[in-house]
C-alpha cells in the first residue's frame, strides 16, 4: 500500500461528527443537536437523503407493525414525515393502505408504507438542520481517520480545496459502508454473498386510471406479478435483466418510482464496480421502459424523467459491534434490556434470479440493541444506517428506511448524552438513554 501524506487545508472542530447524510445520519444528526451538542453533518452529495434521494428509492417501507394496528417506528420519523405531509410532499403511514399505486399495487409487506417525494425530502431534511444550528459540509468524502488510545481523534476528507480535517469527541458512522469504522480498523462482520444492486428511475406519463383497473382488477398481485410477461420477453433477448416481477410506484409529486432494474455483485466500496454497475444500470433502463410501454397497461405512454443519481446499494460493510443482533433474536422478539427501538419490517434478500422474502410473522415486535451500534475496539463510535451490527439476514429486514431513522435517533442522543456525562458510549447510562429516547416520540414498549 502506498501511503501518501498531504497537507489539510483546513481544520474544523465539533462535538459530533457524523459521516453520512442518509436517513440514519440526518437522524442521527438532528437527535444529538437537539441535545446539546455542537454538530456536523459531512457528506460527498450536495444534498441531504442518501439512498432516499440519489438513490430515488421510496416508499418509506412499513413503520407499523404487521396487522397494521400500532406505529412502532415513531419518534424522528413520524416528526419528519408529518412535516413532509403538511408541505404537500409525503402521505402519513397512517392513512396508507397496501394493494394500491403506491404501493406498486403490492399486499406483502407494503401495508402502512409511506410514500414521499425526494424533492421534498431534500428541502426539509435541509431546513430541519438549520434550525436546529448543525453545520452542513457538503462535497467532502471522508477518506481515513486518525486514532489514540482506540478513540478517534480526527476525521479526514478529500475535498476541491485539499485535505479537511474535522477533530470531535463523538464520532457517528452513517455511510451505509461502514467506512469510517473500518478505516479506524474496527472488525467487519464476513459475507460470501452481496444482495444486488438496483438502478432506480422515475417516469412521467403514467394513465393511472387504466393502471388501476389492469393492476387491480387484472392480475393476481401477489407472488406471480408479471413473472410470466418478464420470462417470455427474456426468452426472446428483450429483457436482458434478472429481476423478474414489476414494481412501479406512484409518488406524491406525480411521477412514478421503477424499481426493476438489478446489478448482481456490486461491491459498493470498490468505484470501478460501482461505475461499472452504473453504466448497465443505465442501459437496462431502456429494456424496462420498452417492457413497460409494451406489456403494462397504462405505460404506453411513459417517458423516462431520470434515472437515480447514485446506484441503489442494499448491502455492504457490517460492524461487528458490541452484540450482533441475530436472526433468531428477531425470530423471537428478544427484548433486551438496551433495547432502543421494536419494529416489524420483513427479511427481503435480492439476489440474482430472485428474491427470498420472508414475511415477519411476529404479532408484536422485534426489538434492537444500543449494543448493536457499538463498535468494537473504538470507544467514541456509534454506528447507524445499514450496516450496524446485526448479521446478514437481519440487515436484510433492517436496512429499509424507518429503522435506519430510528438507528440514527438512537446514535444521535446516545452520542449527546456521552458528552453531558463525560462517559464513553459504551457506559452511558442505558436507562437515561431509553428515557430521553422516549421522551423524543421513541415507541418502546
Ligand atoms: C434498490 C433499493 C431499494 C430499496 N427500497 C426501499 C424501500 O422501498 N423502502 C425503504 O424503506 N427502504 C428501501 N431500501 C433501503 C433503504 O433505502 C436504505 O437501506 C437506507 O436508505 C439506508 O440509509 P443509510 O442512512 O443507512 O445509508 P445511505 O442512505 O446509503 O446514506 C449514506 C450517506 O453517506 C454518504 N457517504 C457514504 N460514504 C461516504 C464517504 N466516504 N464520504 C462522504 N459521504 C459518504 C452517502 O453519500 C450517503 O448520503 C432500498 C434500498 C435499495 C438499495
Amino acid at each position: 500500500m502506498n501511503n501518501i501524506s498531504l497537507p489539510v487545508t483546513k481544520s474544523f472542530n465539533c462535538d459530533v461528527l457524523v459521516l453520512g447524510g442518509g436517513c440514519a445520519g440526518f437522524s442521527a444528526a438532528v437527535c444529538a443537536a437537539r441535545h446539546g451538542a455542537e454538530v456536523i453533518l459531512a457528506d460527498i452529495n450536495g444534498f441531504l437523503g442518501g439512498t432516499a434521494t440519489a438513490g430515488l428509492v421510496g416508499p418509506f417501507m412499513t413503520s407499523f407493525d404487521t396487522e397494521g394496528k400500532t406505529q412502532l417506528i415513531r419518534g424522528f420519523f413520524d416528526e419528519f414525515v408529518k412535516r413532509m405531509e403538511g408541505n404537500g410532499g409525503a402521505i402519513h403511514p397512517s392513512k396508507m393502505d397496501f394493494g394500491n399505486s403506491y404501493t406498486a399495487y403490492r399486499t406483502a409487506g407494503h401495508r402502512n408504507c409511506s410514500v414521499f417525494d425526494s424533492e421534498a425530502y431534500k428541502a426539509l431534511a435541509e431546513e430541519i438542520c438549520i434550525e436546529n444550528n448543525i453545520k452542513l459540509m457538503y462535497h467532502m468524502m471522508f477518506i481515513k481517520t486518525d486514532t489514540e488510545n482506540s478513540r478517534i481523534t480526527s476525521a479526514y476528507f478529500a475535498t476541491k480545496d485539499g485535505i479537511y480535517k474535522i477533530t470531535a469527541k463523538i464520532f457517528i458512522d452513517c455511510s451505509g459502508d461502514a467506512d469510517m469504522a473500518y478505516a479506524a480498523g474496527v472488525p467487519m462482520q464476513n459475507s460470501t454473498e452481496t444482495q444486488s444492486s438496483s438502478l432506480f428511475f422515475t417516469v412521467g406519463g403514467v394513465d393511472k386510471a387504466a393502471m388501476d383497473k389492469h393492476m387491480l382488477e387484472a392480475h393476481n398481485m401477489e407472488e406471480k406479478f408479471y413473472m410470466k410477461e418478464i420470462i417470455t420477453e427474456r426468452e426472446q433477448g428483450r429483457f436482458p435483466i434478472s429481476r423478474a416481477k414489476i414494481a412501479l410506484y406512484e409518488s406524491t409529486d406525480g411521477s412514478w418510482r421503477v424499481n426493476m432494474s438489478q446489478l448482481d455483485n456490486v461491491d459498493s466500496t470498490k468505484p470501478e464496480e460501482v461505475t461499472s454497475a452504473e453504466i448497465a444500470g443505465r442501459k437496462q433502463i431502456k429494456y424496462i421502459m420498452d417492457f413497460l410501454k409494451n406489456n403494462v397497461a397504462g405505460c404506453e405512454r411513459i417517458t423516462l424523467i431520470q434515472s437515480a443519481p447514485a446506484l441503489g446499494v442494499r448491502e455492504s460493510r457490517r460492524i461487528v459491534g458490541e452484540y450482533i443482533l441475530t436472526l433468531e433474536d428477531i425470530s423471537v422478539g428478544k427484548r433486551f434490556e438496551d433495547s432502543v427501538f421494536c419494529c416489524s419490517n420483513s427479511i427481503d434478500i435480492h439476489k440474482k434470479g430472485g428474491v427470498d422474502y420472508i414475511p415477519t410473522k411476529l404479532k408484536g415486535a422485534y426489538y434492537i440493541p444500543y449494543r448493536s451500534l457499538l463498535a468494537k475496539s473504538i470507544d467514541n463510535l456509534l454506528v447507524a444506517g445499514r450496516c450496524i451490527s446485526a448479521d446478514r439476514t437481519v440487515m436484510a429486514a433492517i436496512r429499509v428506511m424507518p429503522p435506519c431513522f430510528a438507528m440514527g435517533q438512537a446514535a444521535g442522543t446516545a452520542a449527546a448524552l456521552s458528552l453531558n456525562s463525560e462517559a464513553c458510549p459504551k457506559n452511558i447510562s442505558v436507562a437515561e438513554l431509553t428515557d430521553a429516547l422516549i421522551a423524543g416520540g421513541v415507541y418502546l414498549p
